[in-house]
């Protein structure tokens, strides 16, 4: 059955009892009427250079292994990436730099990330965003964060067992974390907020390690705000935190 409604989010979310069916739920989801509208229309019409191509144009679940140590959160997939290829940060320039970084820390077999039958595998990763669904100017409205939260809050009760570090890219990543550390782990968020920030980290007991780290996006990686240098950074601490190395 389509997921349709916010209250339909928290059941069938509830109801998902691994990673699997958890994916399978995501991608049948309908229940934010404006970004439905939106992927799918992304989909009709279509970039110039991939009109050949057929778009997935659904939510985008998470993507990688199953016993996690170190999750990878972003915001939301891309018009013309993850909703045209049906995996996260797959087949844009975002996901170019994300996978040669992972890719040098020895986290994904391969550099690249153009489609969803491309051989990629992740190690000891899985990256997953705080919403599922393509959004217009990619700027989610904060009841489409809100009604989608229970996909994310679920993906990580399921990797709670082997979690041990979340890098959120960029601050929508950030501030979804702190409902999800009630949720999920049951640990009230600090007040105030800690601030996001590049190298940003907070530690609590019990909690997974929380790591910021800058977008990357291409206003970030063309600017030079976000090196690949820094993006190695993150990644080794991330490392080091969930005892990889
Ligand atoms: S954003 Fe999330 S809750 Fe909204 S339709 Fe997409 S998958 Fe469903």
């Amino acid at each position: 059955m389509p997921t349709r409604t916010p209250a339909d989010v928290v059941r069938s979310a509830a109801a998902s009892t691994d990673l699997r069916a958890l994916d399978a739920a995501v991608s049948d989801c309908f229940a934010c009427p404006r970004l439905v509208a939106w992927r799918e229309k992304v989909a009709a019409v279509r970039r110039a250079s991939f009109r050949d191509q057929p778009y997935w144009g659904r939510p985008v679940p998470g993507f990688g292994v199953p016993d996690a140590t170190i999750g990878i959160l972003g915001l939301a997939p891309a018009a013309h990436g993850g909703n045209r290829t049906g995996r996260i940060f797959t087949g844009d320039r975002s996901g170019d730099v994300l996978f040669a970084a992972l890719h040098r820390a020895g986290l994904a077999n391969q550099p690249t990330s153009v489609a969803a039958d491309d051989g990629l595998a992740l190690r000891h990763t899985r990256i997953f965003a705080a919403v599922r669904c393509a959004p217009p100017d990619n700027k989610p409205l904060p009841v489409e964060r809100d009604t989608c939260a229970p996909w994310l809050h679920r993906e990580l009760a399921l990797l709670a067992p082997t979690l041990r570090v979340v890098v959120t890219l960029g601050a929508f990543a950030w501030a979804a974390w702190w409902p999800a550390m009630t949720t999920v782990y049951g640990v009230p968020a600090p007040v105030p907020r800690p601030r996001f920030g590049h190298g940003a980290q907070v530690s609590v007991p019990g909690v997974p390690d929380l790591l910021g780290c800058f977008h990357v996006s291409q206003q970030n990686t063309f600017t030079g705000r976000l090196t690949p240098a820094m993006l190695d950074d993150v990644l080794a601490r991330a490392k080091r935190r969930a005892g990889l190395a």
